[in-house]
């Protein structure tokens, strides 16, 4: 018998259930919008918990100032009650104010537990794989899903809110690109986490070879929750000089909880070229790489020995894929240059952290003295009038990029996102006809503008979330 086709309608469709994805969606549903979050893993919370990042970044700026509040410090305050945090802590290598670690899959279930208190509808592996626009091709009508229990669905969204990391909805819809991209995008890397690692001797290390660490490091003790260490050049050459690294790396970056034995390491790279972003050639090639880190770690850093792979992050991690065109588009200038914006909808202070894929070290890293604000236009699609993005995809330049793609970051703009959202569908419902106020579950995607919102109202109902920075 053929499987019967689903058709599924909601005011709010967020794809991506990453440090975006969440925020938008709990922010859209918490916002009165019936609300859709699609995912094509089987889990939530994105590159932050599944891909073992050292720590969400970008919480403050360079002076202690807090920038990121609203969803992002709900799930930090969450998380920090089951003891999956520290909170907020000092930057013991001196590259920012505060970090802020996490433990990956707490996380993640902190995360699930906002998803579920808002009212979110949560689809779990499902992929978006095809889009509907209008005639004029500038409202997303229909976004078809790929799901394991019933083949292909079809979701009809009032508003679309993109937080894929690759702008797939924007691809997908024909929208236009940033093209300084091609020039100069970041490499992938494939973390990893090792379990065993003895601090004692590994600090007793650091102390009597300061100068293989960043400047300004303060090595903390093994009985310590946390630490964070930049540096290991010495130890990598003895690794390069004896064959057992095949690649060249200058530092790596380590992320501990000494008490727990436990370290990522931010060591394994390589270039993408544009296509590759599932490339399983790119994927082969790190696995080789972590492999060789282990061995190296165990053979060469002192409180080693005993270490092994406790987890590996669950995909190659791609900093930097399809960066879309919105109305405006930040830029190196207005992040350095602390630029206001009348439409800011919060703010980020990281600095612009540029990899290079071809070098051995960071390429560019440029401070960035206090905050800047975001633009709620960097989120809205320059030609699609139901469809924003958030998240790593924003309308940026390759340089601005670097500082807007921290976790922290990532959560205002979902957070923003998904209000505008929520805006947009309330709008259009107390503006349309008898008929469409009575019938507004049923949406319409051809009366939403979401370049049209009030945006000192946006401004307003994040301000009341606890977001800062949206004047
Ligand atoms: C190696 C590496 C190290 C980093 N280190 C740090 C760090 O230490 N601290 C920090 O704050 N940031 C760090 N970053 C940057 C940061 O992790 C990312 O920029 C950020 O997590 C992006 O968040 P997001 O919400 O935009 O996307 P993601 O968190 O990537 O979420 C996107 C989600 O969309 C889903 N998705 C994709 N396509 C589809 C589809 N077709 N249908 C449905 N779902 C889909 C994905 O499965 C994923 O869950 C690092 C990045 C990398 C790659």
């Amino acid at each position: 018998m053929p499987r019967q086709h689903i058709q599924q309608t909601t005011q709010v469709l967020v794809v991506g259930a990453g440090s975006a994805g969440v925020a938008a969606a709990v922010t859209a549903a918490e916002s009165g919008a019936q609300t859709l979050l699609v995912e094509a893993s089987g889990h939530v919370g994105g590159t932050l918990a599944r891909q073992l990042l050292e720590h969400s970044a970008g919480f403050h700026d360079t002076a202690g100032n807090q920038v990121t509040g609203g969803v992002g410090q709900r799930i930090v305050t969450l998380l920090r009650e089951y003891g999956g945090t520290p909170g907020h802590i000092p930057d013991d290598v001196a590259y920012t104010a505060s970090r802020t670690p996490v433990n990956h899959a707490e996380l993640s279930m902190c995360e699930a537990i906002l998803l579920r208190r808002a009212g979110v509808r949560l689809l779990l592996h499902t992929a978006v794989v095809d889009v509907g626009t209008g005639a004029d091709g500038r409202t997303v009508q229909e976004v078809t899903a790929e799901t394991p229990g019933h083949g292909r669905i079809t979701i009809r969204p009032a508003v679309v809110v993109d937080c894929s990391g690759d702008a797939v909805v924007f691809a997908l819809a024909g929208a236009a690109f940033q093209d300084d991209q091609l020039r100069a995008t970041q490499p992938a890397s494939l973390l990893l986490k090792l379990g065993g690692v003895d601090f004692g001797p590994l600090l007793e290390y650091a102390r009597a070879h300061p100068d293989d660490f960043r400047p300004g490091s303060r090595f903390g003790e093994a009985s310590n929750d946390h630490l964070n260490m930049w540096g290991f050049g010495k130890l990598l050459a003895r690794g390069h000089d004896k064959g057992v690294l095949s690649w060249p790396r200058t530092e790596l970056h380590l992320a501990g909880w000494p008490s727990r034995g436990e370290a990522v390491l931010n060591l394994t790279r390589t270039r993408t070229a544009p296509g590759d972003l599932g490339g399983g050639e790119v994927y082969l090639q790190l696995a080789q790489q972590v492999m060789e880190a282990v061995a190296w770690f165990r053979e060469y850093v002192p409180g080693g020995r005993r270490a092994y792979l406790a987890d590996v992050a669950d995909r190659t991690g791609v900093r930097e894929s399809r960066r879309i065109l919105g109305r405006a588009t930040l830029t190196r200038d207005d992040v350095v240059g602390a630029r206001r914006a009348a439409d800011s909808i919060g703010q980020g202070a990281f600095p612009i952290d540029i990899h290079d894929a071809a070098a051995a070290g960071l390429s560019h890293t440029e401070s960035v003295p206090t905050s800047y604000d975001i633009p709620y236009s960097i989120l809205v699609a320059r030609d699609i009038t139901n469809l924003l993005a958030a998240g790593r995809c924003v309308s940026t330049t390759h340089e601005a990029n670097g500082s807007v793609r921290i976790t922290a970051t990532c959560f205002t703009t979902g957070e923003a996102a998904g209000a505008a959202a929520a805006l947009a569908v309330r709008d259009r419902a107390t503006t349309g006809t008898a008929d469409t106020v009575s019938a507004n579950i049923g949406p319409d995607a051809d009366s939403v503008d979401v370049g049209s919102i009030d945006v000192a109202e946006l401004q307003a109902l994040l301000r009341s979330r606890g977001a800062i920075g949206a004047r």
